[in-house]
Parts: C-alpha cells; sequence; structure tokens
C-alpha cells in the first residue's frame, strides 16, 4: 500500500487479504480485556496555534487570536497537577505554527526560542521539574523535531487519524497521512514510546479504517514502539456538522483495532470521548487520561470524566481498574514496573495468538520492512532498546513511586 501525500509518501507492505481479512471481524471475535487501565494527567495547551484547518478541530486558534502558554502557567498547571497526584504532563498542541502566525513566533522570540519545539523543550523541562513525565503530542514532526525534544519526554505520540486522503483534511493547508506515518516512523527510530490512534467518521470508509490500522500494526512490527492506539470518533461541534459513527461502527472498528494490533499494543477508548461502557466487550484495555485538574482542551464540549466513571465502565466490564504511567510498563527498566502483569500482557502471547497475526499477514518480513530509506530501528537489527533517558530515569528514581488502585 502506498499512502500519498504532498510532500511525502510512504509504502507498507499490507497485502489485501489482510485488509479482507480484517474486514470480517466482528466484536464476537474478541475477548474482553482482564484488566483496564487509565493515567492520572494534566492537559498543558502548550499553543492553539496550528498550521493545519481540519474542519472537524475545535483546538486550533486561528492567527491573532491563537496563544502560547507562559513557563510561569506550565509550571502552575503542572505544579497543581502533582499536588493533586497525576503523574503525567499531556502537552497538548496544534501543529508547528506556519508564517501566518507572527505573533507567536514573535512572542517564543521574545523568550529566547527559536521555534516551537525548543520552546516545548523548556516546558518539558519545567515539567520534570515539577515531578511530572511529559507526554508531547506536537503533531506532524520531522526526525530533527523529535530528536530535540525525545530526551524530555517518557513517551509522545500523534494521531494517525487515516491513511485515507479525506475532505476534511482539505483546503489550502491540507493534513497529510504519509507525514502522519512519516511522523510514526521517526518515533520508531528514535525508541520514542509512542501513542497514536484513529478518527472514525471523518470521510474514510471501511477499507481505509482496515488499512489505517494495519499501517500502524506495520509500524508496530518494524519499531516495536506503539504502545497504545486511541479509537476516537468524530463528534459534532461547533465546526463539524458531519456527524458521529453509530454504536454499530464504533463496536465493529474497536474489535478491528484490537485484531489488527498485537496484545501487547493498548486498544484505548476514553470515556469522555466514546461510549466506552458499550465497547468493554470489544476488547479495550485502556480508558485514556482522568485530570483532576484542567479541562480537556481537545474536546472542551466533553468534560473529563471523574474516577468514578472509569470505575463504573470497568464495573460494567467485571473488571480491575489500575493505574498506569504516561509511558506503558514494558518500555520501563523491571525496577520501575509498578503494574503486575496479567494474562495478555506482551510477555504472554501465544502461540495461538502469533499464529493469528501470521493469517493476517504479520509476519516480519526483513526485506519488506525495510522501509525507503533504508534505516532500521535497533529492534529490527537485534540490539537492546533504551526506551527512557538517563533524564527520565531520573524523574522515576526521585518519584517515589505512585499509589496503585
Ligand atoms: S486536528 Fe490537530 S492538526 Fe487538525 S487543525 Fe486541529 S490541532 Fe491542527
Amino acid at each position: 500500500m502506498t499512502v500519498r501525500g504532498e510532500l511525502e509518501t510512504v509504502d507498507l507492505p499490507i497485502e489485501e487479504s489482510a485488509v479482507d481479512a480484517l474486514l470480517s471481524v466482528t466484536p464476537a471475535a474478541v475477548d474482553p480485556a482482564p484488566t483496564l487501565s487509565y493515567c492520572r494527567n494534566v492537559f498543558v495547551p502548550l499553543t492553539t496555534a496550528c498550521r493545519y484547518t481540519c474542519t472537524y478541530c475545535t483546538y486550533f486558534d486561528p492567527p491573532g487570536s491563537a496563544s502560547v502558554l507562559s513557563l510561569e502557567d506550565v509550571r502552575d498547571i503542572c505544579r497543581r497537577g502533582a499536588e493533586a497526584g497525576c503523574t503525567e504532563a499531556l502537552f497538548t498542541f496544534g501543529d508547528d505554527p506556519d508564517g501566518r502566525y507572527t505573533a507567536i513566533h514573535e512572542q517564543l522570540a521574545s523568550w529566547g526560542y527559536e521555534s516551537i519545539h525548543e520552546y516545548l523543550r523548556a516546558a518539558c523541562v519545567v515539567a520534570l521539574e515539577e515531578g511530572l513525565l511529559p507526554h508531547s503530542n506536537p503533531g506532524d514532526q520531522t526526525r530533527e523535531q523529535l530528536a530535540l525534544v525525545a530526551d524530555v519526554n517518557a513517551s509522545m505520540g500523534v494521531m494517525l487519524e487515516t491513511t485515507a486522503n479525506v475532505d476534511a483534511h482539505a483546503g489550502p493547508r491540507q493534513k497529510s497521512p504519509a507525514q502522519r506515518l512519516r511522523t510514526i516512523r521517526n518515533a520508531g527510530e528514535l525508541d520514542v514510546a509512542f501513542t497514536t490512534g484513529i478518527l472514525v467518521g471523518i470521510g474514510e470508509d471501511w477499507r481505509d479504517r482496515a488499512e489505517s490500522l494495519l499501517s500502524i500494526a506495520t509500524l508496530h512490527e518494524r519499531y516495536g514502539h506503539i504502545q497504545e492506539v486511541i479509537v476516537q470518533p468524530v463528534v459534532d461541534n461547533e465546526r463539524w456538522d458531519g456527524g458521529t459513527p453509530d454504536l454499530e461502527t464504533l463496536r465493529r472498528v474497536t474489535a478491528m483495532a484490537r485484531v489488527a494490533l498485537p496484545d501487547d499494543v493498548s486498544v484505548q477508548v476514553p470515556p469522555n470521548l466514546a461510549p466506552a461502557r458499550e465497547l468493554v466487550d470489544c476488547g479495550i484495555d485502556d480508558l485514556g487520561g482522568v485530570s483532576p485538574v484542567t479541562d480537556d482542551h481537545i474536546n472542551p464540549d466533553y468534560a473529563w470524566p471523574a474516577l468514578s466513571e472509569l470505575e463504573a465502565v470497568a464495573e460494567t466490564a467485571g473488571v480491575p481498574l489500575r493505574e498506569r504511567l504516561p509511558i506503558y510498563d514494558r518500555f520501563l527498566p523491571p525496577a520501575y514496573r509498578n503494574e503486575t502483569p496479567v494474562e495478555g500482557d506482551a510477555e504472554d502471547v501465544t502461540d495461538e495468538e502469533n499464529a493469528d497475526d501470521a493469517a493476517l499477514g504479520y509476519e516480519a518480513d526483513d526485506a519488506a520492512l525495510e522501509d525507503d530509506s533504508g534505516s532500521r530501528s535497533n529492534a529490527a537489527a537485534g540490539e537492546e532498546r533504551q526506551w527512557i533517558s538517563p533524564r527520565i530515569e531520573a524523574a522515576l528514581e526521585a518519584a517515589d513511586g505512585y499509589e496503585r488502585d
């Protein structure tokens, strides 16, 4: 499969037969997860500037109204979050502010920063000083941009959304699925534990959904760095009146995500964004973040659920709820792991499950997995992976651990 964008082209070895197999999956094909996890976080909306104008998005502000949080504000939010027991500073972004955002660039320059990534690095350091682990979502990123902030983040992310070129991304500043795939690839090459996901209902069809999930699975097969995949429906808001997917669609696509991805990759449905109670039997094992401090700056119409809501979802599923860090346990050295391994975790992948993967066409094919730049990750080369930097390890060591429910 070739995904094309304005600037990028990405080739992924996805067979039509694998797409067809995934399209036949129904919720009946998956088992409910034995536990549900979540993370305590605070939202830090570093900037509302974005070079894109996705038609369903209420996050970005146009030039003239966009803002950048000062480092004092970042510190205040992080301090309140740490005091409330959070472990994650979730840095939300638009995408690199383009030349239209002169006020943003002038503001950054007046503070001594040449780029938003330079500024993000400083903000992540503030979060670490306040005792939180940064997880940043700065949108599309070049390898150089990622490298600039990788060592001050416990994990990072970007929503793939879809591999299809949809009208919702169209216009003079078109977001490119190929660039998103490149970002995910760049993270894999730099050993960054990574979160991604699909956005359902923005004009993609079922085949696009299957190809999107298989693209993520293929990149994970190559780099081993995907920690969770979010399944998120688009919702009507002041900029989008295209409707939201119905429950049957969400149940099917969630089950497809569970089957498409290996068991060591979580499938996340945040209850504030989707009807998680009606999806718990479709293979989800993570409920995302919950914050006692800030509003959800990505979807302001949907307040973060209280922890009691997460407990209610877990009760509906009849499984325990457990807290996790923004970087999943399997990426941590054993001394820093807090979760109790459960059946279905990465170490417990069975021959039968591997056989299922093979049926969907996921077997590693060294020739096919050689990417178009010719580079290979440490994992592909069989070298030991270092998922956390000395700086993040020091932050983990400084923390006395966190209380698991
Ligand atoms: S969805 Fe992301 S990339 Fe698109 S306009 Fe909103 S903030 Fe920008």
